[in-house]
């Protein structure tokens, strides 16, 4: 077995958390590994700490701190101002490699995933990703849940000898917890030794696109292959409710709606406070991504339909005849 660069007789209590930053703001994601981070960390005694590559720290060490970061190690540069994989790895392995922790959690987002997977490979450890659980167990050994064979299989993975344990955790997986500003920390500055010339990657052009995000909706309306193309009368209800619109994996396919709002295991993980699930059957593959709900509804001609197992309310009926009739209720009490 080819052996990480430290292990375990090297490395130091501390679990890290990949600072993600778009250069506005923190992610979501680095908040909620910090709340679920805090909580590890306070079950083992050991540190939390944020790792910040950016330009300039703009509020977000005082955000981290107050997400429940112990510490935050920043590492201010101009070519890290926009991710690019190059950069970050280099600055990343570095600190990893100089501090030797023994967790490392980022978001599974399309930065996260990148910087993870070349990281795992220069410091020759693991990498369980997009996990739906981080437990540790009292030896400081990180327990990551993964499914497999979509859906089938639950895999429990530890890591015996490898350090830095690392996992990805996809957004909406962990509730991102209250933050409290009074709350302070220790912030480490690190020295970066990037050139213009060691980063092979030149951003032209930054383009941010307007999509929607659905992790951060109270409410969700979800159409399912039932609705047909019908999404329309769901963004009405949606709006009379101050909520978003989301669907399953058919009708994302069928080009009813864009992809980004596919709810699931390949879509978004979402808990919002009420979803009200018209024409879904109820796969797996698409209730792991509401089942952190907190209320759900569900619409379906089918009374036998597995989605209302995974229901508070159900209403049996045809969601082209249900829907109106809950958007005519809406407008008149409106
Ligand atoms: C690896 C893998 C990953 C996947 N990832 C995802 C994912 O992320 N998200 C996802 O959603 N799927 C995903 N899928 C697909 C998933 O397995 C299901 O096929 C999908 O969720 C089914 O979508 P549906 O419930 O809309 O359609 P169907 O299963 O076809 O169900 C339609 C339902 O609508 C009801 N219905 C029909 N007409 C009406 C009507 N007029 N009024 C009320 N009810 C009506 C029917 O009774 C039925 O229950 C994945 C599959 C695989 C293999």
């Amino acid at each position: 077995m080819v052996k990480s660069l430290y292990g375990i007789d090297e490395e130091i209590n501390a679990i890290w958390v990949f600072l993600e930053q778009d250069g506005s703001a923190l992610a979501g994601v680095s908040l909620e590994l910090l709340a679920r981070g805090g909580e590890l960390a306070a079950q083992l005694g050991w540190r939390l700490v944020g790792f910040l590559p950016c330009r300039r720290a703009a509020g977000w060490v005082e955000e981290a701190f107050a997400h429940g970061a112990d510490e935050v190690l920043l590492a201010e540069d101009p070519l890290l101002e926009h991710f690019t994989v190059e950069a970050y790895t280099q600055v990343a392995y570095e600190a990893l490699w100089e501090h030797k922790p023994s967790i490392f959690l980022l978001g599974a987002t399309p930065n996260g995933r990148d910087l993870a997977g070349r990281l795992a490979v220069r410091l020759r450890t693991g990498l369980n990703a997009d996990c739906t659980a981080l437990r540790v167990n009292p030896a400081g050994v990180l327990v990551s849940e993964v499914s497999g064979f979509g859906g089938g299989v639950l895999a429990l993975i530890e890591m015996a000898h490898h350090r830095p344990q690392m996992a990805t955790v996809r957004p909406g997986v962990f509730p991102p917890g209250e933050p409290d500003f009074n709350r302070q920390g220790t912030v480490v500055r690190l020295p970066v030794n990037l050139t213009v010339e060691s980063v092979h990657t030149r951003i032209v052009e930054r383009v941010v696109g307007q999509g929607v995000d659905l992790t951060q909706s109270p409410v969700l309306v979800v159409g399912g292959r039932g609705v047909g193309d019908n999404f329309k009368m769901l963004y009405e209800l949606a709006e009379l409710l101050g909520g978003e619109v989301g669907a399953t994996r058919p009708p994302v396919d069928e080009g009813y709606i864009e992809r980004a709002r596919q709810i699931g295991q390949t879509g978004v993980i979402c808990r919002p406070d009420l979803a009200i699930v018209c024409g879904v059957s109820g796969a797996f593959h698409f209730t792991v991504g509401i089942q952190e709900a907190g209320t759900v509804i569900a619409i379906n001609t089918d009374p036998e339909a597995p989605i209302f197992a995974a229901a508070d309310y159900g209403i049996v009926g045809d969601v082209h005849e249900v829907v109106p009739a809950l958007i005519r209720e809406l407008q008149v009490t409106d």
